[in-house]
């Protein structure tokens, strides 16, 4: 007998049919003999429509209100699965996430979960009843409710499993797994069997929309086995597994190739090049809350002046130039320039802090194919470019073959 948490997303749960079909899930790993606790997302499409209804008020409303409004999709889902389940002869009922004791801290709208109280789940699965937990959502020390961010019920289906102690935890989505590249750009991508907690989490952060980054975080941080596999399928398969990577066997040099076309590129032309000045306009754009992610400065031939570039949210564009050009006397540059039409590329894997040349691959690739390379960053596990967005789709295959990752021809 196993402890299984299975998590449903918003596709599997978008209309009734698929209300019953994930009952039938449930149901197939309660007579598996498992005892099992279930993690639903609102159904799909109405978190938007109720973060839309708010934002139709005002643009500046109580975040404390918003999530009493946006948590309510989870809550309509628990209790039509609980009642599917009943009506296929499984005992079930739901339960909202102060129900459970999903404590979280004050952050409304993106708050982090910072404890559960697994007692009343564990007696409910004692008692042979499937508990249906509401995603999403948890209470502050304030007693009001919160949500977790956008795609936060991945994260509240691991907080459960790793209060629970469960042997698995499986996020049931609309794909069969986690693939190497985007497959609906790149035909040969691959579903990918084991990923490592790491190589997850950084694609999860780079771009890759199948996890929500902070579930893969808390599943490192407490072992939790996470199994990503679809609902829509009557045979599953395995899915992919993310787990440590000692756990893995076959390992490949590089996993995964993601792209974001959430950041733009701001460059000041010819700041002084003397300390201080990169402090002067990152703190800035950190007091106006906006994250800097990938930046280049050279040196300068005359010890004088020399180009900055980096990238910030699309979405922060607009403000981040107001920004730089109301303090243009303090930072002193002689122009600023930005583009949004850029894409980041990164390609992911633990292979490379075992392997030279990793770099020189990526970027030979891209030169093949007359792709410009504007912007560089690295970590220990991923090379990140940024290129302009025409070339996505060029840049995902060609560095998807370059790194031997294209599914065979069947
Ligand atoms: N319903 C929430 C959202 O759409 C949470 C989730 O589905 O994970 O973001
Ligand atoms: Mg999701």
């Amino acid at each position: 007998m196993a402890l299984v948490v299975q998590k449903f997303g918003g596709t599997s749960v978008g209309d009734i049919d698929r209300i019953k079909n994930v009952a039938n899930k449930v149901k197939k790993e309660v007579e598996a003999g498992n005892k099992v606790a279930v993690v639903v997302s609102a159904m799909s499409g109405v978190t938007n429509q109720l973060v839309k209804y708010c934002n139709d008020i005002t643009e500046d409303f109580d975040k404390r209100e918003y999530d009493a409004v946006v948590s309510t999709g989870e809550q309509v889902t628990s209790g039509l699965l609980a009642i599917a389940l009943q009506n296929i002869g499984v005992k079930a009922r739901s339960y909202s996430g102060w129900q459970v004791g999903v404590k979280t801290d004050t952050a409304y709208g993106k708050a982090r979960i910072e404890g559960i109280d697994a007692d009343t789940l564990l007696k409910s699965m004692e008692d042979g009843v499937v508990a249906v937990v509401t995603g999403f959502q948890g209470i502050s020390d304030e007693g009001r409710v919160t949500t977790l961010g956008r795609g936060g019920s991945d994260t509240s289906a691991v907080a459960l499993a790793a209060a629970l102690n469960a042997d698995r935890c499986d996020i049931y989505t609309d794909v069969d797994g986690v693939y190497t590249t985007d497959p609906r750009i790149v035909k040969k991508a691959k579903k990918i069997d084991r990923i490592s907690y790491e190589e997850m989490l950084e694609m999860a952060s780079l771009g890759s929309k199948v996890l929500q980054t902070r579930s893969v975080e808390m599943a490192m941080k407490y072992g939790v086995c996470v199994r990503v596999l679809s609902s829509f399928l009557e045979d599953p398969g395995m899915g992919t597994i993310v787990c440590e990577e000692d756990e893995i066997v076959e390992k490949e040099i590089i996993s995964g190739i993601t792209y974001s076309r959430d950041e733009a590129k701001i460059t000041l032309l010819e700041v002084a090049d003397k300390p201080g000045v990169s402090a002067t306009i990152f703190s800035f754009l950190a007091d106006a809350n906006i994250n800097v992610d990938m930046i280049v400065q050279n040196i300068s031939e005359d010890g004088k002046t020399t180009d900055l570039t980096f990238t910030v949210p699309k979405l922060e564009l607009a403000n981040a130039v107001d920004i730089i050009k109301s303090h243009k006397d303090v930072i002193n540059y002689r122009d600023v320039m930005s583009a949004a039409n850029v894409v980041k590329v990164s390609i992911v894997g633990v292979g490379m802090r075992s392997h030279v040349g990793v770099a020189s691959t990526m970027f030979k690739s891209l030169a093949e194919k007359g792709i410009n390379i504007q912007v560089i960053s690295t970590s220990e596990i991923k090379v990140s470019v940024l290129i302009d967005d025409e070339y996505t789709e060029l840049a995902l295959r060609a560095l998807h073959t370059a790194f031997g990752l294209d599914k065979e021809e069947e």
